[in-house]
Formats: C-alpha cells, sequence, structure tokens
C-alpha cells in the first residue's frame, strides 16, 4: 500500500517536473491538465506570455476539447488564442484543458454549466473571433469561480466579476468601461433582475460575496480588486449592502446610456465621500 503511494507521487512529481522543462505548448493535455492544477496564476501567466502568438494558437488546439463541427472550430480556437494574448490571462490554460466547449440551437448567448460550456449556433455563425474571445472570457470566468469559490449562483458578483475580467483586459482603453470599474457590472447586474428581470428567476439577487476563495481565486480577485475604480467591497457582505444602497433608487430600465450617465455620476459622488 505504501508502495503504491510512493509510486503515484513519485509518478506525480516527475509529470510536474516534466511539465517544468517543456515549454506549455508542448504539454500534452493530460500534462497541461495536471500542471495547471498544480501551478499558480502567476506561473501560468508567466509560462504562456513567454509564447509566441503561433505558440499560444498551437497550445489552444491541444487543450479545447470542442464538441462543435468542424466549420466552427477555427473561429473559437482563433477567439481562445487572443485570450491567452493577454498577459493578465494566461491562467486560461488551466480552464481550457479542464472544459469542453459544446454548441446549442439558440438565435444568440451562450451559458456555463457546471463543467462545460455552450455556445449558440447563432453566435458560432458570426464567425467573429473577437466575440468568441470575449463570451468565452465571461463563460469561463463562471466555471472558475465555481470551481476557486469565488463568487456563486445568480448573484451581482458572479456577473459582475465576469463582466469585468474582460473589461479590465479586452478594454483597457475603454475610458467610460474602466470609469465604471466593478460597480456597474455588480450592481447593475442587481439592479437588472429587480427592475428587468429574467423570466424564472428572483428579482432581489444574492451579492455573492465569496467566504472561502481558494488561493488561486484570491491571486485573480486581488488582480481584479487592483484595477478596479470604483473599489467594491468584494469581501464584505455589509459593506456591499451598504454600496448598494448609494444607487438603489436609480432605474435600469431606461435608456442604457442614459442609465450608464447616472450610475457614473453617482459613482463619482460615492468615490468624493467614501
Ligand atoms: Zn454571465
Amino acid at each position: 500500500m505504501k508502495k503504491i503511494l510512493l509510486l503515484t507521487a513519485v509518478l506525480s512529481i516527475s509529470v510536474i517536473m516534466t511539465a517544468c522543462q517543456k515549454k506549455i505548448c508542448d504539454l500534452s493535455r493530460e500534462e497541461a491538465k495536471e500542471w495547471t492544477r498544480s501551478a499558480t496564476v502567476a506561473e501560468m501567466n508567466q509560462k504562456v506570455k513567454a509564447l509566441t502568438e503561433a505558440e499560444k494558437e498551437k497550445l489552444v488546439r491541444s487543450l479545447l476539447v470542442l464538441n462543435i463541427p468542424e466549420e466552427d472550430k477555427e473561429t473559437v480556437i482563433k477567439g481562445c488564442a487572443a485570450i491567452l494574448s493577454h498577459p493578465k490571462l494566461g491562467f486560461y490554460v488551466e480552464l481550457f484543458a479542464h472544459t469542453p466547449v459544446n454548441k446549442h440551437e439558440a438565435g444568440g448567448g451562450a451559458w456555463a454549466a457546471g463543467d462545460h460550456i455552450s455556445l449558440s449556433s447563432g453566435l458560432l455563425a458570426e464567425k467573429n473571433p473577437e466575440s468568441i474571445r470575449d463570451t468565452l472570457t465571461h463563460e469561463l470566468f463562471h466555471i472558475f469561480n465555481d470551481r476557486e469559490h469565488g463568487a456563486g449562483g445568480i448573484s451581482a458578483l458572479n456577473e459582475g466579476t465576469a463582466i469585468w475580467i474582460f473589461n479590465m483586459t479586452f478594454y483597457e482603453n475603454d475610458p467610460q468601461k474602466m470609469a465604471l470599474g466593478l460597480a456597474e457590472p455588480a450592481i447593475g447586474t442587481k439592479l437588472y433582475y429587480r427592475d428587468i428581470g429574467i423570466p424564472g428567476y428572483p428579482t432581489d439577487i444574492e451579492f455573492g460575496v465569496p467566504t472561502d476563495l481558494t488561493p488561486k481565486g484570491k491571486e485573480v480577485y486581488d488582480m481584479l480588486m487592483a484595477a478596479d475604480r470604483s473599489k467594491l467591497p468584494v469581501y464584505d457582505e455589509a459593506k456591499m449592502k451598504e454600496y448598494f444602497e448609494f444607487f438603489s433608487d436609480i432605474d435600469r430600465d431606461q435608456d442604457f446610456q442614459t442609465y450608464l450617465g447616472q450610475f457614473s455620476e453617482r459613482l463619482d459622488k460615492w468615490l468624493q465621500t467614501h
């Protein structure tokens, strides 16, 4: 019994050692699964950053499990390679290696369901790697939240963090998105469920404050919060409530730009007084 345990330990140490010596794009899916599970977010980002764009694409090709028709695969591969091109998102390799991508019939959109992602036929038909990039950055972050005990379920922070991660990376030069920070994606989601609503879903959703984040989750949340001008108090339920109250009379069910203008003004007021 002890010998078997020892052998398993030696084997997994040797897999990890081989993975460290090899370039990450030369790993098999199984080796990548194993290595990414034990690596930190900083280590994954560093390994991916060292690759050329062609190697990033090669890596995506070897990691992704695509249960979609042949004609849709190239757009998804290009979209995923574009995710790895951002130096803060190298850690998505772990999500690519562990999350199959499926397809369903619908006009648009996508969803994350437990252990897989499903892209709609409408979204795939656009053949636009940029929309696939944004959609997968978002949906895979729901999977990340689930794996790393981040904000969960139907909550302001689960949706908010999954929007903020692609705003703060791919739209880092968009002054409006950066100015609204994590507050609008999160608080705005709560207002959306309350004022517009989605049939079959509650109108009063939770904040989703994470209480037992894994170390990997903490690394990524630190990054999300460091870039957040709105200083949303992600870890504090009572402060989140106080924050939300300050915005709660804003009507989400109106022209979107008007709403964003009102939100932005209120945010500046909040930041001046807090
Ligand atoms: Zn979402």
